[in-house]
């Protein structure tokens, strides 16, 4: 029976009417893996042949002895019109909803969404920490400030994302888009209006890219996330897909660029999230099963790779995060991303700069124990000065008030090596710059 339900639906998906309609699915992942096949037959042997030749295992064993926490750079591509721009609040509303996204992202990433009460009792053992953190750049591929943002209005009122080179033009500057950035360094996510509408993600991951086979460009490595899903909604006037209004979107795809499958394609990689037989939509009640897991506890509905609502999903399994945490581990094809907390901007992502004294450099950067922090003038209204790790908690703090100096020392010996973040508290403001103790 079993091995018969798989066949019967394996019929289903070629019958034509049906196949159109997999066109409408959330997530493109399964229509554009089906248009490479179909461009080059050997498509799947070719991605599987680069999986294998990577040190996969490594990152396993690293992962299962020491949760080590990596972080990467992440860059929005927004590439909007200018209706669509005003409809995500404009330049500061893109600003606030990309925050946000990177703050769900981080979340769900690390155990630390809220709603994980959500989730049934006999699926909580399984609810993984994937020990990846993102932030936005703060530094560009020319090694100028960004915000983590490039805005690129355009014409063009949506991307087609049926094609074989899935909306190129929007990852194309030449094209009124906006080229990624060195991918080798940054995840380069694309926010655009995708056509169909209701495909409202879609990745090409490094697997498709990388490897040997010629079917995708490097170029188009990356995340597509529909505008209507980006971030949370903020604001009651946000032009927000009512289901998708939580930034799960982007969980989801991010999943795929650190080569997960949908679970019900899983099966081979991932033993601990339930067979499967197709997708559902919605919000189902607990327990929900179907053909493939037809007894308690069902499906695993509330997996971020399914096409559940953003407010029904609520977990990655372990099985999930091995595979996902190899991509960042050494000899992982994403493990470059890892080793770049130069780019990274502030934790948090809240990138001050309005100061009372803006103009305060630190050295030496990078420093061994002490810094030296020096203002163009005595700042006599500093406060504090802060001193936050990657994870944004307070390592060191010094009261500096009131002050006369126009350079402070501040010995940091005894802090462990790494990226850390130096705020001067001021009496109306604050401002915060980055360092490296090696
Ligand atoms: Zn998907």
């Amino acid at each position: 029976m079993k091995k018969f339900i798989p066949l019967l639906y394996c019929i289903l998906l070629a019958m034509p009417h049906l196949w159109a309609q997999s066109t409408d699915e959330k997530c493109g992942y399964k229509l554009q893996h089906d248009n490479a096949l179909a461009r080059n037959p050997n498509f799947d042997k070719e991605v599987a042949a680069y999986k294998a030749s990577l040190a996969k295992n490594a990152g396993i064993a690293l992962k299962t002895s020491v949760a080590h926490t990596v972080y990467v750079p992440v860059v929005f591509h927004v590439v909007l019109n200018s209706t669509q721009i005003t409809d995500l609040g404009g330049a500061s509303g893109i600003i606030e909803h990309a925050n946000s996204q990177i703050q769900v992202l981080n979340e769900d990433y690390n155990r630390g969404n809220a709603d994980s009460t959500k989730i049934p009792s006999a699926f909580k053992p399984l609810y993984a920490s994937v020990n990846i953190k993102f932030a936005l750049a703060g530094i560009d591929p020319n090694g100028h400030p960004t915000n983590g943002i490039e805005l690129v209005m355009t014409s063009q009122s949506s991307y087609d994302i049926t094609s074989a080179h899935p909306a190129l033009n929007a990852k194309l500057t030449d094209s009124g888009g906006a080229s990624s950035w060195d991918y080798t360094r940054y995840v380069n996510v694309w926010v655009i209006a995708p056509s169909p509408s209701g495909t409202i993600g879609l990745t090409c991951p490094p697997s498709y890219c990388i490897g040997s086979s010629p079917t995708f460009y490097l170029s188009e490595m990356g995340v597509i996330i529909s505008y209507h899903t980006f971030g949370r909604k903020l604001h009651p006037g946000d032009f927000f897909l009512t289901d998708q209004a939580l930034g799960r979107t982007l969980t989801h795809e991010m999943g795929h660029y650190f080569e997960l499958l949908h679970p019900w394609d899983s099966s081979e990689t991932i033993q601990d999230t339930p067979p499967q037989c197709s997708y559902i939509y919605g919000c189902p009640s607990f327990p929900h099963t179907d053909a493939c897991s037809p007894v308690y506890p069902g499906i695993q509905y509330m997996n971020f790779l399914e096409y559940t609502n953003d407010s029904c999903m609520q977990m990655f399994s372990h099985d999930q995060d091995s595979v996902m945490y190899a991509t960042v581990s050494p000899g992982g094809e994403s493990y470059n991303l890892t080793l770049h907390p130069e780019l990274l901007s502030v934790p948090g992502n809240a990138v001050t700069t309005s100061s009372a004294y803006p103009n305060f450099s630190i050295y030496p950067n990078p420093a061994k124990d002490i810094i030296e922090i020096a203002f163009d003038s005595a700042p006599t209204d500093l406060q504090n000065i802060l001193v936050l790790n990657m994870m944004g908690q307070v390592v060191k703090q010094i009261h500096t008030f009131p002050q006369s100096k126009s350079v402070i020392s501040i010995d940091l010996s005894g802090i462990s090596k790494g990226i850390y973040f130096v705020q001067c508290q001021f009496a109306t403001s604050k401002d915060t710059r980055k360092i490296v103790l090696q």
